[in-house]
């Protein structure tokens, strides 16, 4: 699936989730992988996180595009969906059943609420804690998803911005979804199994992310994927102080004006704001990146 020597080269990746048009959180993603793969002469991919159907919005995928286009953030290559990539997610979680990493769970999201403290408002992505209820069998009951072992395993990280990290994902989520029985299959698998099959080297974007990847990462190690770089961004909060995001009704970015929409991203990561053209900011704006976040000793902060 994957091939270790797809790393020599940096390759990065832009992967919204057509659940509406871009808005300025996202713009911030797209930003700072466009730039931090101009910063490293590499590749930048767009792959559209079609998984979630029931909370795909028909044309955001096209809308989002358009918007990216419309800034200047152009892709190199034609983007991939993953609505179009099930066999590649099947094999991974097949493989998984094989090796007894994976195994059937019979819990509704009330017994699993029932079980444990259910923690609201839940970051995106965030599942409740599972506590393991199905680990040693199904005792009759009927699968209604597949669960990966997380093992008691500590996974530590180095954040290109947040710095060294550690989570237990066993105390942080549980044994967390990779397939449910409606075929759907969880963000985490297929991120995870896109990241390595597109040789994805470098994952930038944006820091409510920043938790869900000691289950990547594990989910890697379990696939024997290699482990890309992570460099999460800050987040771009809304008027109210609660985090922008299109569940929320976060507007779409205007691309009438698309350098007064990249200066906005382009702030909240620290950037300067005073070039007059969309080609020009994007010059300004690699140099800059590459002086904050490419220098040898480490990675400091753009701001
Ligand atoms: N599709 C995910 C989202 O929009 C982002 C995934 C990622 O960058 O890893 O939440």
């Amino acid at each position: 699936m994957q091939s270790a020597e797809k790393f020599l080269q940096y390759r990065g990746r832009f992967a919204p989730s057509p659940t509406g048009p871009l808005h300025a959180g996202s713009l911030v993603a797209a930003l700072a992988s466009w730039l931090d793969a101009r910063a490293h002469r590499g590749q930048w991919l767009v792959r559209i996180e079609d998984v979630d159907t029931p909370r795909t919005v028909p044309g955001a995928d096209r809308l989002s595009l358009a918007q990216l286009a419309a800034c200047g953030l152009h892709a190199d290559a034609p983007p991939t969906w993953q609505s179009a990539r099930m066999p590649l997610y099947r094999a991974a979680v097949e493989r998984l059943m094989a090796d007894a990493l994976a195994y059937p769970c019979a819990c509704s999201r009330k017994d699993i609420e029932n079980a444990t403290t259910a923690e609201t408002p839940r970051p995106r992505h965030a599942e409740l804690r599972y506590p393991g209820t199905c680990r040693d069998g199904l005792h009759g009951k009927a699968a209604r998803a597949w669960r990966l072992r997380t093992g008691g395993a500590a996974i530590s990280w180095q954040d290109r911005a947040a710095g060294p990290q550690m989570q237990k994902v066993e105390d942080a989520v549980g044994d967390f979804v990779l397939l449910r029985a409606d075929g759907r299959f969880a963000y985490q698998l297929a991120v995870v199994v896109d990241d390595a099959d597109q040789g994805i080297s470098h994952v930038v974007r944006g820091a409510d992310l920043l938790d869900n990847t000691a289950r990547q990462i594990w989910l890697q190690q379990c696939l024997q994927l290699p482990t890309p770089q992570y460099l999460h961004t800050p987040l771009v909060l809304g008027a109210n102080g609660e985090k922008l995001s299109k569940q929320n009704g976060a507007q779409a970015i205007d691309t009438s004006e698309p350098l007064h929409a990249l200066n906005q991203a382009a702030s909240a990561l620290g950037l300067p704001t005073q070039s007059d053209t969309v080609e020009q900011a994007l010059a300004v704006w690699t140099a800059a990146w590459a002086y904050a976040w490419m220098r040898p000793e480490g990675q400091v902060q753009a701001t």
